[in-house]
C-alpha cells in the first residue's frame, strides 16, 4: 500500500515483548519497566492476525524485535507461525545476543532468515556499564552460534555515543573483516526519559568515515543505510543517521508495538489501537495508520527529544 506521501509501505516492524534481560542506558530507566498487565498485551493469536492484516496491505519484509523477543518463552512458535503467513517473504529479529547460544538453532529452524544483534562495545567493562548488567561473553557466544546456524545475514547494530564507543569504531569495523557480518553504526536518538546524555554523546555518523580509511561505497541495498566495504571484507558496514540525515522520504516501515498500538511514525506521539480487534478491524485499521503516516519525524537533536512518548524497548527501534 502508498501512503499519503507516495511511499510504499512493505516493512512491519512487530515488537513482541516490553521486557529485556538487559537495561542499556539509551533506551530503558534503571529501574526496568512497570510490567503491563497480561490483558493489556497482544496475544499469540492477535500478533499474528495483526501480520496478516498487514500482509494482506503489501507489507513482505516482518522485523520482530521488543524489549528483548528472546525473554518471550514462546518466540519459537511465534517465529514459526510467522513464516507461515501468505505474503511475508522474510523475517528477521533484532536481540541483544546473549540468550542466542540456546535459541540461535530453533530460530533458524523455525523461518528466521536474518539476525541483527546489538553490540556496542567490544570491552567487557564498557558493556557492562552501557547494558547495566550485562556480560560481553553472552553476546560473543551468541554472534558464534548464530554464525554457526547459516542466517542469510547477520548484521551488529552499534548505537555510535561520543565519549563512549567513537574510539572503538575501527575495532568494531573490523569484524566485517573477520567474519561474514555486516556492521551497522547508528546515531544515539534522543528517546523519552531513557538516557542522561550531553551534548557529546549525540554524534554524527560522518565521525565514522572519518575515522575509517580505505573505506569504498556499496550501492544501497533497498534499506536505510549508507553502505561501504573494506576491499578486503567480508561485510558491509552501514551507516545509519536518522538525527543529522533523516530518512523520512524513504521510509518504508510501520510498527506495532506489543500492547497493541500501530505507531506510523517512529518519532511522533501518534498511536492506533488494535488490540481485542478482528482480523479485519485490524486491516482498516492498519490501513488508516498507513494513510496517517507523517511526511517526517519531526526536529531531533540534542534539546528536541523524540514527541514519542514511549522509550524505545516499548517500540522495538
Ligand atoms: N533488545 C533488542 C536489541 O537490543 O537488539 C531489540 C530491541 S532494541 C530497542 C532495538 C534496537 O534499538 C537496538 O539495536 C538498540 O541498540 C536500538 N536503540 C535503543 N535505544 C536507542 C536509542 N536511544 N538510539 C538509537 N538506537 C537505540
Ligand atoms: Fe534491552 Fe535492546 Fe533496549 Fe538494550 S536496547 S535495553 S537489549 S531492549
Amino acid at each position: 500500500m502508498v501512503d499519503s506521501y507516495g511511499r510504499k509501505i512493505t516493512y512491519l516492524r512487530l515488537s513482541v515483548t516490553e521486557l529485556c534481560n538487559l537495561r542499556c542506558r539509551y533506551c530503558m530507566p534503571e529501574d526496568g519497566i512497570c510490567k503491563k498487565r497480561h490483558e493489556e498485551m497482544l496475544t499469540q493469536e492477535e500478533m499474528v492476525a495483526a501480520v496478516k492484516a498487514a500482509a494482506s496491505l503489501g507489507v513482505t519484509k516482518l522485523r520482530i524485535t521488543g524489549g528483548e523477543p528472546l525473554v518471550k518463552p514462546n518466540i519459537v512458535s511465534l517465529c514459526r507461525d510467522m513464516a507461515e503467513i501468505d505474503g511475508i517473504r522474510e523475517i528477521c529479529l533484532t536481540t541483544n545476543g546473549t540468550l542466542l547460544p540456546e535459541l540461535a538453532g530453533p530460530l533458524r529452524k523455525a523461518g528466521v532468515k536474518r539476525l541483527n544483534i546489538s553490540l556496542d562495545t567490544l570491552n567487557a567493562e564498557k558493556y557492562h556499564m552501557i547494558t547495566r548488567n550485562g556480560t560481553l561473553s553472552e553476546v560473543l557466544r551468541g554472534i558464534e552460534a548464530a554464525l554457526k546456524e547459516g542466517f542469510e545475514k547477520i548484521k551488529i547494530n552499534t548505537v555510535l555515543i561520543g565519549g563512549f564507543n567513537d574510539d572503538e569504531i575501527a575495532e568494531l569495523a573490523d569484524l566485517t573483516r573477520r567474519e561474514a557480518i555486516d556492521v551497522r553504526f547508528i546515531e544515539l536518538m534522543p528517546m523519552y526519559d531513557s538516557g542522561d546524555f550531553g551534548q557529546e554523546a549525540f554524534i554524527p555518523y560522518t565521525v565514522v568515515t572519518e575515522k575509517l580509511s580505505g573505506l569504498e561505497p556499496v550501492p544501497a541495498d533497498g534499506g536505510v543505510a549508507k553502505l561501504f566495504r573494506f576491499s578486503d571484507a567480508k561485510g558491509n558496514i552501514g551507516l545509519i543517521s536518522p538525527v543529522s540525515a533523516h530518512f523520512c522520504a524513504e521510509c518504508n516501515r510501520i510498527r506495532i508495538t506489543a500492547d497493541g498500538k500501530i505507531k506510523p511514525c517512529l518519532h511522533s506521539e501518534d498511536e492506533i489501537s488494535i488490540k481485542g480487534m478482528n482480523g479485519q478491524q485490524m486491516r482498516e485499521t492498519i490501513r488508516t495508520a498507513i494513510l496517517e503516516k507523517p511526511e517526517w519525524h519531526g526536529e531531533l537533536s540534542y534539546r528536541q527529544r523524540s514527541r514519542a512518548k514511549r522509550n524505545m524497548n516499548q517500540i522495538g527501534g
